[in-house]
């Protein structure tokens, strides 16, 4: 065993046990049922259960080292499943990609993004002032807090909502929808910065902390009642992560906002005659468990017609891009013959769906580019759920 090999063991056999129920790696039984749940199964050399015979073996530098653990979107299916109840998506990959930081040779667009987000606070490398410009775009104004003001709701977007073409047009879609309800809301602007949801899931823990404490800080200096978001990352982070580096505060995602408020859009709501299918967003269904709101605001628009795809709820199938995947093309591009976006766009198509509804900017991102590759274009139509209410708040363009 060379020396960094040995050091990656020890790194990893010392950090594994600070994460919750971290220590039951060491009760796998090797059933490689993570392995089979695995979008990324078929095209890995080191499934979750082999990295840990590796670790038994005293090979894990054969994974820490090569671009094994880079192979993962954190979907959490391999999680929910394992009999062992070991932490794989939380803590077992990110520990491994930060053995791959520190050691191997992470990504180079992986790299490109950490970087990106340590200097201007979003992964896209745009300067914070453009974080606002959709606002711009807007027939109404939308109010930028400043510290020690009030508002009813605290609009974090994220960085995909902010700066990604795709992204903003989810993040207007939403903010019509709150002004349509005289919702009182107002965004940080440039005072945000990215939630770092995806830097935590890439196991850079240094910096997340500090985005972390950061943000906290900031949050903290406006007056709300709620956070909403419409990213599912943001809104597990800030929900589930932040707590444990003392932030507090009521949040909620978009879909749980417009299930709040669906009596009084229901009776604005005009037919539409659409064939849809949901897609269940990885941090909103298996992580967060939330099923029935998505499904609940289709079902109330008159007219359309809701069917589900094969695999739905707890085993719905990842976009591909979660846990900065959504960076990393090489990646895809280098292991992945059929990419996840791909898959479940396809299954979408398949279940009759005209349009696959979504409530993530990764997933629009996702799989709009997978409409193209399989040149579904103008047979399915990809809309985050705000697009979709919206659309039925407006009626049809005829
Ligand atoms: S599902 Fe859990 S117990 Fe089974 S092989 Fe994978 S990690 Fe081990
Ligand atoms: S979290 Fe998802 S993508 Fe990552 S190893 Fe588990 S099943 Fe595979």
């Amino acid at each position: 065993m060379g020396m960094e090999e040995s050091k990656i063991f020890e790194d990893f056999s010392r950090e594994m046990p600070k994460f919750l129920e971290g220590e039951n790696f060491k009760k796998c039984i090797q059933c490689g049922i993570c392995g089979g749940s695995c979008p990324f199964g078929p095209y890995t050399e080191f499934t979750p259960r082999r990295m840990i015979a590796a670790y038994r073996s005293f090979l894990l530098d054969d994974v820490a080292l090569n671009d094994w653990p880079w192979l993962c979107s954190s979907c959490n299916l391999c999680t929910d499943r394992c009999p062992s109840n070991i932490p794989i998506t939380d803590a077992l990959i990110p520990v491994l990609r930060s053995l791959s930081l520190n050691y191997g040779k992470p990504p180079d667009e992986l790299a490109q993004s950490l970087m990106n987000i340590s200097r201007f606070g979003n992964s896209f490398g745009e300067s914070e002032k453009k974080r606002v410009a959709w606002t711009q775009e807007m027939n109404f104004p939308v109010k930028v807090l400043r510290p020690g003001d009030y508002t009813d709701y605290l609009f974090i977007v994220d960085d995909f909502g902010s700066y990604d073409v795709r992204g903003k047009e989810i993040t207007k879609s939403f903010a019509k929808i709150m002004h349509f309800l005289n919702t009182e809301f107002g965004v940080m602007g440039s005072n945000e910065s990215t939630i770092g949801d995806l830097v935590r899931l890439s196991g850079e823990f240094g910096l997340f902390e500090n985005i972390a404490l950061n943000n906290i800080k900031k949050i903290n200096s406006y007056k709300f009642d709620a956070i909403v978001t419409i990213d599912p990352h943001a809104f597990h982070s800030l929900k589930n992560v932040y707590p444990s580096y003392g932030f507090s505060g009521p949040v909620v995602h978009h879909t749980q906002f417009l299930e709040s408020n669906l009596e009084k859009l229901k009776k604005s709501f005009k037919s539409l005659n659409f064939k849809v299918t949901f897609h269940d967003p990885c941090y909103l269904g298996r992580k967060n468990k939330i099923y029935d709101a998505p499904r609940k605001i289709i079902d109330a628009i008159p007219g359309i017609k809701r069917v589900e795809m094969e695999r739905s709820k707890e085993n719905s199938f990842c976009c591909g891009g979660g846990g900065g995947m959504v960076w990393m093309d090489s990646i895809s591009k280098k292991y992945i013959k059929v990419r996840p976006a791909e898959e479940r766009v396809q299954e979408a198509y398949d279940s009759g769906a005209e349009i696959m509804v979504t409530a993530c900017p990764i997933d629009a991102i996702m799989f709009e580019d997978a409409v193209k590759i399989l040149g579904l274009e103008g047979k399915l139509k990809i809309m985050d759920i705000a697009e979709l209410v919206l659309l039925a708040l407006e009626g049809e363009k005829k």
